[in-house]
């Protein structure tokens, strides 16, 4: 799609530093890393959030985070844990969808923080979800 960045990026208008290319999803490393060795899975597809992905790019994205590219940053980066984040429209900066695979490291200072003020009764939100 025009003007997407993502898919200059699969079409090589914009240079980037490629780990991984398949027929169906391009890993690559984020530009703006929060952890060191922090990637991005992009389907090749200009595809843009959860609503639209396919069974297929997901399973098949999973099924390489988990054999080769988990491994390899183990390896390679000797990071103790992965943390996979994918934001859906709010939160979403770039409208391609993507995983962002964070290696996390024992020191690493990545965190969910509970927002108390924020939070209404479990007990409802359960009740509106189940
Ligand atoms: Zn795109």
């Amino acid at each position: 799609m025009e003007n997407c960045i993502f898919c200059k990026i699969i079409n090589g208008e914009i240079p980037s530093r490629k780990i991984y290319e398949d027929n169906l999803i391009e890993i690559i490393m984020n530009i703006n890393p929060i952890s060191n060795g922090h990637l991005l899975v992009i389907p090749k597809e200009h595809i843009i959030n959860i609503n639209e992905i396919t069974d297929e790019i997901i399973t098949h994205s999973l099924k390489i985070i988990r054999k080769d590219i988990y491994p390899k940053l183990k390896n390679k980066l000797n990071c103790e844990g992965l943390t996979l984040v994918q934001n859906n429209e709010l939160g979403q900066e770039i409208k391609h969808y993507h995983i962002h695979l964070i290696p996390r490291y024992n020191d690493d200072k990545i965190d969910f923080k509970y927002d108390e003020e924020s939070i209404e009764d479990i007990e409802s939100i359960y009740n509106k979800i189940k």
